[in-house]
């Protein structure tokens, strides 16, 4: 490796300059070695980690005054040094962050080396110029998203219906703006990361960066806090929202309210609201699927001669021809009065078993025609009904 250019010379300022005038002098450097300004240029990259790593050294106090007795030695390894112990090790204040400059000098939010495994797809250099999203944005968290579970009948089910439903999330507080700084006063830059919001530890060539645990990444501290949400910049409320639930939902069923959940933190997402359903079990109809199931009791003399019913439905009442001869058990299909589809598929069917009603009691009447009918039928009234079951039987006997 070849020796070490002398820190203060790489800046381009004199052994006894302020803090100020280091940061001008690293700014000027740090804008016309930057990367973007040099695409493809090694040499100017090499230069902007060389200025990057003498202001690192020599904006901090302590690390200045060891590098003022001792030199390079003060700092075994550093940039580019395989292996060796770096900046970070000692007293953990670590590098001071680049593109905090970069944010004083662009105006923008500068991105950090944090984000590269975070959200977000851009390359690097992308991230630190791209606006949006950034260093700072490890403060940054979206808000929850929620549950609500809404009880519904069949009939609502079937048909649609709008609901209006009540309940408690963290909104924006309105005091603060969601910032959790009572307004009028000031945030001050955070004494840890001096704004950063980062700190940034280096061993060789790679470089670790950590939120800074007194900020949470924000870079700033706030004065004083909001009255109303206490420096949370989120407050609890009820809100109340009319959800339309759409025909043919079914138990489980999720509908999802955009932008209803939790308010995020420091400009995070909102989250969004989750109501699941619950259809309640019905008297009369049994769900499956798209298709309702019920039983419906007949005459027996309905049932022998046929005739027609008025079934019940979920859509008023619908006729149901009983052919003469109708088995108690049989079943029979009403088309399309099922639940309609959620998939956009046919509505459902009604199934309808009838079950045949035999009297319990007669008139001397009823009983003495039934008897006739019995004669008539040339029944023995031992006998069982279907000769084809007496023929199946005959084999036990
Ligand atoms: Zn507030
Ligand atoms: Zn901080």
């Amino acid at each position: 490796m070849a020796a070490k250019e002398d820190y203060y010379a790489l800046l381009g300022v004199g052994k006894t300059a302020t803090a100020d005038e280091l940061k001008k002098a690293y700014r000027k450097k740090a804008v016309q070695y930057h990367p973007d300004k040099n695409p493809g240029n090694k040499e100017a990259e090499e230069m902007f980690k060389k200025v990057s790593e003498a202001y690192d050294v020599l904006s901090d106090a302590d690390k200045r005054a060891a590098y003022d007795r001792y030199g390079h030695a003060a700092f075994q390894g550093g940039m580019g040094g395989a292996g060796a112990g770096g900046f970070g090790g000692a007293g953990g204040g670590g590098f001071h962050d680049p593109f905090d400059i970069f944010r004083e000098v662009f105006g923008r939010q500068a991105g950090g080396f944090s984000r590269a495994g975070g959200a977000g797809g851009g390359g690097f250099f992308d991230e630190m110029f791209g606006g949006g999203g950034g260093g700072r944005a490890s403060a940054v968290r979206d808000g929850a998203d929620l549950r609500y579970d809404l009880e519904i009948t069949l009939e609502e089910a079937a048909r649609g219906v709008e609901k209006e439903i009540s309940y408690r999330r963290l909104v924006s507080c309105e005091r603060c703006s969601g910032s959790g700084a009572e307004p009028g006063s000031k945030t001050v830059t955070c004494p840890t990361c001096g704004g950063a919001g980062q700190v940034r530890r280096s061993g060789g060539i790679i470089t670790f960066t950590q939120v800074c645990p007194t900020c949470g990444g924000t870079g700033q501290k706030i004065e004083k806090p909001c009255t109303k949400c206490h420096g949370e910049g989120r407050v609890q409320q009820t809100t109340k929202l009319k959800v339309n639930i759409p025909a043919g939902v079914d138990t489980g069923s999720r509908l999802r309210s955009a932008g209803n959940g939790e308010a995020g933190v420091q400009g995070g997402q909102t989250g969004d609201l989750y109501i699941v359903l619950a259809v309640k079990e019905h008297e009369l109809f049994e769900r499956h699927g798209d298709d309702l199931f019920c039983e419906i009791p007949i005459k027996f003399t309905l049932a022998t001669l046929g005739g027609s019913i008025e079934a019940p439905t979920l859509f008023g009442k619908a006729t149901l021809k009983i052919p003469a001869g109708t088995q108690s058990g049989t079943t029979f299909r009403l088309r399309e009065k099922g639940m309609p589809s959620l998939r956009g598929r046919r509505q459902g069917d009604q199934l309808v078993r009838v079950h045949v009603e035999v009297p319990t009691s007669l008139s001397n009447e009823q009983r003495k025609v039934l008897e006739e009918f019995a004669t008539l039928s040339g029944d023995a009234p031992t006998e069982p009904a279907s000769k084809s079951f007496f023929e199946k039987a005959k084999k036990f006997f």
